[in-house]
């Protein structure tokens, strides 16, 4: 805690490390009130560093130095200089050994940074400053060593003792106390090293890799959690034989573990060998995920797997690359998503985040490129530019080199880089070698912040058959870069005829035009190109940026005749789905922005009915198109947005189109309802989630048959998911008294289940019915409402500013006071959470002055805080200075 301004870190002031270690020994004294660390550094002179006779400095934070000895030879006070945040040994030879012991209390460590105690369960969170919360170390990713941990504790309270590698030797000590010794064969950052110790169950499997080696797989949970870790080992195994198969990579320990713990304040870390889960990322059973939840842990599950060779195996130089090991995993784990379910859906939702809270980040005062030049906390890093735009980067490049170049590209990274520490320079050369192509101006989307912006158009000359497609590019001015250069997009398109039919996209010196693709994706490299398409013999519709082909806004003066037709008729599903957003945001916006009460647009009555009706068309795409853009994304797209009007426009399009559809939708609700036994295929989560569409659609009407269905339909459901979509479209509707009876009895019900209990929070924080600032007060009175645990911290308070836009929104500013009220008071036990929950109020200055002016004194409030730690400083400065 500091109330003096933080450092700024530069990627230009980057130096080698001084001093390398080799080896790290570690022993772990775990107690009740605090654990004694006793640390042996084998250590070096880097003969890279020209600083031949730097002090030793090693990083250290909260931590209660005992003793100091070098090479054997205990330090006295003056031979070292402790402060704040270092160790600092003035004179030290080329090679030693540095044996450092600290005490540290990992029951009062509320920030969940290093080792720390969760449900009496020791846990580590490294990444990416936490390793010195627990000793003193170079803690930088390109100090790169090899481990070996021993873990003494209490044999009762803590008979499970793991952490990275393999265990090589275990045993009994006195008073009741055992230890057990694990060793890493593979050299690793500090901030993959993990420990848990802890009264835990273990489930067991096995996988047979591709070269017949057997992997011991272990989930280890809290008794309580036993039956529900089966999705977890067979999303594991899938995402093992997915990493052969596709990138070739083969798993190299003998053991891979995972734990599951409650309070953590991300979503999952890859240490080496032992990942650690937040419990709401693992844990699943029919009865208590949606299915939501359960695409979401296999996704993240193979995530974190994945980054055994794409993070641990090659890793990060500094954090200033964060993407390289963050946007490929991410891209990897897409890949891999797309692979075991609809790959239109996932694309779907992975550009609907992109594009909702990515593009507002990147037009906001935190706005950074791929690869930051500077921070003050790497904690705040950890944002949507780094993991989705930089998926998106990659993805790009995967598009440009086509499947098999990618392919031998990331086959020669893994192969050059194995065991180093690198950048995403590194990444890129290695794709550029592979496959002789020149990536230069491309590198300027790890350089450049900023959405960049396409306004496409095009006219028809009838007499020659000739379409021309003019695209130019800009890329909008950021805090601290302006004049940005044009940069290298992946540019996938088609024309469709009067029928529906995709038409052969002949180019002007194209040899063979009767052999011409009906897609292709063009270069864009200058700011302004134009295309010629020849052989036309009639004005086609463009079907532009096919699956979303770059993270770019596309600005094209579509006619709701055009919207209509690609919504019915574009062969490429994302698009189909697009042209529906479009329109119905088009039919939105034109709403909010007229003065007198006009009629909502007919035809899109027409093309929902269609929809509704098309039992050809993949169904988990039609439960998508049947969703109307959220208020966030509307938010995003205007400019000074009146909250309460777009919330207001919005319910009155939503409940237009349902009191039209008001038979198909129940007709649809019965077609998709029968018995049928639970299963996770893709076929049966379309018909859950298009049956649930269809009741949250009839609830919005409060349809009397629709309450009816709702009702019987949570009282009669074996799944989660059904009682999800039924719970939530009551409490959205107008139904009162049920709504205070379905939540009564599903707490009861679930009041054991902390993760369900966490989606009972949800559903009422995002609720405007349920969720207004009373009701959010009381949630957090409530006795299952945890200050100390993230998750339901998240579940409330970020669930209520993020997804319950116009309650947090209120024009009398109680929305943002509540706001600026909670962070203040997590930012002295929980920084990290703090930082991100204060969000929604950096973007003040993009809403109507009414609003703003009432969101930044919200923000001046937080800045003025006694006492400010490091992470909200940086945010919130920014973004009052921007
Ligand atoms: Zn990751």
């Amino acid at each position: 805690m500091r109330t003096n301004q933080p450092t700024t870190i530069h990627l230009s002031e980057y130096k080698v490390p001084a001093y390398l270690v080799d080896a790290v020994d570690l022993c772990f004294e775990l107690f009740d009130d605090g654990a004694r660390v006793h640390s042996t550094l084998s250590v070096r002179h880097n003969p890279e560093s020209t600083e031949e006779s730097a002090p030793l400095a090693l990083d250290g934070d909260s931590l209660k130095l005992e003793s100091v000895a070098l090479n054997g030879k205990e330090l006295a006070a003056g031979d070292y200089e402790e402060t704040d945040e270092q160790l600092v040994i003035a004179k030290v030879p080329v090679q030693f050994e540095l044996k450092v012991v600290t005490w540290i209390e990992p029951q009062n460590n509320t920030r969940l940074e290093g080792l720390y105690k969760s449900s009496g369960m020791f846990c580590t969170q490294c990444e990416a400053e936490g390793f010195r919360c627990i000793t003193y170390f170079p803690d930088r990713p390109d100090v790169m060593a090899r481990y070996r941990t021993r873990i003494e504790a209490d044999k009762n309270t803590c008979p499970v003792l793991l952490s990275n590698g393999n265990d090589v030797e275990k045993g009994d000590l006195d008073n009741g106390r055992h230890f057990v010794t694990w060793e890493d064969p593979f050299p690793k950052p500090s901030y993959l090293f993990a420990l848990v110790a802890g009264d835990l169950v273990e489930k067991q499997d096995t996988f047979t890799t591709c070269s017949g080696r057997d992997i011991d797989l272990r989930i280890y949970v809290e008794a309580r959690n036993a039956a529900k870790t089966r999705h977890a080992l067979d999303s594991l195994k899938r995402a093992m034989r997915w990493d052969e198969e596709t990138y070739g990579r083969e798993y190299d320990l003998d053991i891979f573990m995972i734990v599951a713990v409650d309070d953590f304040n991300m979503g999952a870390m890859e240490n080496k060998g032992l990942n650690i889960f937040n419990s709401s990322c693992v844990l699943a059973s029919q009865e208590t995920a949606t299915d939501l939840a359960f695409q979401r842990i296999e996704s993240i599950v193979a995530h974190e797997y994945f980054h055994n060779w794409s993070g641990n195996r090659v890793t990060c130089r500094d954090w200033f690359q964060l993407s390289l090991k963050e946007g490929f995993t991410v891209f990897r784990d897409a890949t891999f998503s797309a692979d075991m379910g609809s790959s239109t859906v996932k694309r779907i939702e992975d550009v609907t985040l992109l594009r909702t809270a990515q593009f507002a980040e990147d037009a906001g005062p935190m706005a950074h490129p791929v690869r930051p030049a500077s921070y003050m906390e790497i904690s705040n890093f950890y944002t949507l530019t780094i993991y989705e735009k930089g998926e998106e980067v990659v993805r790009m490049i995967h598009t440009l080199l086509g499947p098999e170049l990618f392919r031998k590209g990331s086959d020669l990274y893994f192969e050059r880089h194995d065991g180093q520490a690198v950048t995403t320079d590194d990444f890129v050369r290695a794709m550029e070698d592979a496959s002789g192509r020149d990536l230069s101006q491309f590198r300027l989307w790890y350089e450049q912040a900023g959405t960049p912006e396409l306004t496409v158009s095009d006219n028809y000359d009838d007499e020659q058959g000739v379409y021309r497609l003019t695209v130019q590019q800009s890329v909008p001015d950021t805090p601290g870069q302006t004049d940005k250069k044009p940069q290298h997009i992946p540019f996938a398109l088609g024309l469709l005829g009067a029928d529906g039919e995709t038409l052969p996209l002949t180019l002007e010196n194209d040899q063979n035009a009767a052999s011409a693709p009906v897609e292709r994706v063009l270069e864009l490299t200058e700011a302004s190109h134009t295309f010629e398409f020849h052989g036309l013999s009639q004005k086609p519709v463009p079907s532009l940026l096919r699956s979303f082909s770059a993270p770019v806004r596309v600005v094209y003066p579509w006619s709701r005749e055009q919207l209509l037709f690609l919504m019915s008729h574009d062969s490429d599903g994302f698009n189909r789905w697009d042209a529906g957003q479009r329109l119905a945001i088009d039919v939105i916006q034109s709403l909010v922005a007229s003065t007198e009460t006009v009629e909502v647009e007919p035809r899109l009555v027409e093309a929902y009915r269609s929809l509704l009706g098309d039992a050809t068309l993949d169904q988990a795409l039609v439960a998508k198109m049947m969703q109307l853009p959220s208020e966030a994304y509307l938010v995003e797209l205007a400019n000074s947005p009146d909250v309460a009007a777009i919330h207001r426009t919005r319910e009155r399009v939503a409940t237009y189109l349902a009191t039209a559809l008001r038979d198909e939708l129940i007709e649809c609700y019965h077609r998709n309802t029968g018995t049928d036994v639970y299963e996770i295929t893709p076929e049966s989560v379309a018909r859950r989630s298009l049956r649930n569409t269809a009741l949250a659609w009839l609830l919005m009407i409060n349809d009397e048959t629709g309450r009816d269905l709702a009702l019987a339909q949570l009282s009669a459901a074996d799944n989660m998911t059904d009682r999800m979509g039924a719970l939530r479209a009551l409490v959205n509707s107008d139904y009162a008294s049920e709504r205070t009876q379905v939540l009564t009895d599903f707490y009861e019900r679930f009041q054991e289940d902390p993760q369900v209990v966490e989606q009972w929070f949800s559903v009422q924080a995002s609720s405007d019915r349920a969720g207004q600032l009373p009701q959010i007060h009381a949630l957090l009175e409530h006795p299952a409402f945890d200050w100390k645990n993230p998750n339901k911290i998240r579940s409330v308070v970020a669930v209520f500013a993020g997804q319950n836009l116009a309650a947090f929104h209120n024009p009398d500013g109680s929305g943002y006071e509540f706001l600026a009220d909670q962070v203040c008071r997590l930012d002295d036990s929980n920084p990290q959470i703090a930082a991100r929950l204060v969000t929604p109020l950096t973007r003040w200055k993009k809403f109507a002055p009414a609003y703003s002016a009432l969101m930044r004194s919200a923000l001046e409030r937080v800045r003025d805080k006694s006492e400010l730690s490091a992470d909200l400083y940086e945010v919130v400065h920014k973004s009052l200075e921007s």
